[in-house]
């Protein structure tokens, strides 16, 4: 594979970063995922807008310019020959040396970004349903930025993994805030779609903005507040979205099913028309 790190496009074993990279000491780094459909990159302005958010939120510097990020994108599809997967784009304050207090503005910001091949469309997930246990939520309380202080997400999908099931729900005050890479939603017995509204307390999904479009495009009734686990365990359908697995349904909840413990008809449609939608809009 070709990567790209701070201006260089270079075989993937040639890409060095510093080992004082506040990226690697502090994880004092954000990240974007852009998904990738026939080649093409789904709601890159999308998660371009976010990564200006997240820098913001952190006092970074942008590293270059959107139409800069784009080319690089762009090129890194076409010399990997990526159909479809994910272009992984990583911006870190730079190198400096260890220190807590954030180092002067003219440290230079790292760029690293590299290509993942990974079939999307058709996932046997996607018709079967995946199996979520809940997890209390302990990571920070900025969880609208997307930092790559990944460790207790990564903590808890390798405990759902132990438990038998996919992924993990984690849960703050008796609420689901999110799943451990991707927003959460159920279907209540009024057949309404209920997520968990902005916050600090989640990310703000790229994928949730387009499913929560299209659900109101569709005429689904939508409510954004928090939901309990038993409204969860209650629920009529109940699925999960992100840029690589889209709109995934969930048909367990530690260990119980959702309604029959199949993948609901609303989930179902909703997965169709974001990927319809994806392959039209892809640039
Ligand atoms: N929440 C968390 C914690 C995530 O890591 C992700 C994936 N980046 C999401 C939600 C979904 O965001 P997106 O739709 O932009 O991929």
């Amino acid at each position: 594979r070709t990567v790209y790190v701070n201006g260089v496009f270079c075989p993937e074993d040639e890409g060095k970063v510093s080992i004082f990279d506040r990226g690697f000491l502090f994880a004092d780094a954000v990240y974007e995922v852009v998904s990738v459909l026939d080649g093409k990159l789904v709601d890159f302005a999308g998660h371009m807008a976010r990564l200006a958010r997240s820098l913001g939120e952190l006092a970074m510097a942008a590293p270059t310019s959107d139409d800069e990020l784009l080319a690089i994108h762009r090129r890194l599809i076409a010399e990997n020959a990526l159909e479809e997967g994910a272009v992984y784009l990583q911006v870190t304050r730079g190198p400096a040396d260890r220190d807590f207090l954030f180092p002067p503005q003219d440290t230079k910001p790292s760029l690293v970004l590299f290509t993942q091949a990974a079939a999307l469309r058709d996932k046997p997930a996607a018709r079967t349903g995946i199996r979520v246990v809940t997890l209390p939520d302990l990571r920070w309380q900025r969880r609208d930025i997307k930092t790559v202080q990944l460790l207790y997400p990564s903590m808890a999908k390798t405990e759902a993994k132990r438990r038998g099931a996919d992924d993990a729900w984690m849960v703050e005050d008796g609420c689901v805030t999110e799943g451990s890479s991707n927003n959460a939603y159920i279907v209540d017995a009024g057949g309404k779609l209920v997520t968990r509204p902005l916050s600090h307390a989640i990310l703000p999904g790229i994928t949730r903005i387009a499913v929560l479009r299209l659900a109101a495009e569709s005429g689904i009734a939508i409510k954004e507040r928090p939901f309990t686990v038993d409204e969860a365990l209650a629920a009529k359908e109940a699925f999960i979205s992100s840029a690589s697995s889209f709109v995934m349904p969930v048909v367990e909840i530690d260990g119980q099913p959702i309604a029959d413990g199949r993948p609901g008809e609303i989930t179902r449609r909703l997965r169709a028309i974001y990927i319809e939608e994806a392959l039209k809009t892809a640039i």
